[in-house]
């Protein structure tokens, strides 16, 4: 991130990046800079959001804080998997995701928090399992008789696997 000519480095770490869920019952924070963020195609992901992929940011555990409505939270814990998902009990909305070989780290959506969050998501986990469903940024045009709709118009084939495909196989 660009950093500020204005900001005092003091003012750039001291600030607070706040967060909420859809119905507002859980409201949180992370110290700015986030530590890093991603996209996540994984399948585990995928269903937790019911969404195309997720885009987290990572928090380290000690600059993450759950500010309001902490009763509001429900866990599903993957003993599988060794991960941890907290979602609020009453909107649904997936509050943040932890990992028990990560201990230190709590993974949040990037879009529960309004404003920039220090990082921007350049990376990609589980790209191997996104499906082929997933808009890409395919040229849209409106949908004749549907104002607010755009469809990609193109007869596009299935996409293969994007990166294990290829003269590797
Ligand atoms: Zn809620």
């Amino acid at each position: 991130m660009r950093k500020s000519v204005s900001a005092a480095p003091a003012q750039r770490f001291a600030a607070a990046v706040q967060g909420q869920c859809l119905c507002g019952a859980i409201h949180f924070e992370i110290d700015f800079p986030a530590r890093w963020a991603w996209h996540d195609h994984s399948s585990a992901s995928r269903q937790a959001h019911g969404a195309a992929y997720a885009t987290y940011v990572g928090s380290w555990r000690r600059r993450f804080r759950i500010t309001e409505g902490q009763s509001n939270i429900t866990q599903f814990a993957d003993a599988a998997s060794g991960t941890t998902r907290s979602f609020c009990a009453r909107c649904g909305t997936p509050i943040c995701y932890e990992r028990a070989r990560s201990p230190h780290m709590v993974n949040v959506p990037r879009a529960l928090f309004k404003t920039r969050t220090g990082r921007q998501a350049r990376y990609h986990i589980g790209i191997e399992q996104m499906p082929e469903w997933t808009y890409l940024g395919e040229r849209l045009v409106p949908l004749k008789g549907f104002p607010g709709v755009v469809w990609d118009r193109s007869k596009r084939k299935p996409r293969a696997a994007p990166i294990s495909g290829g003269s590797q196989n």
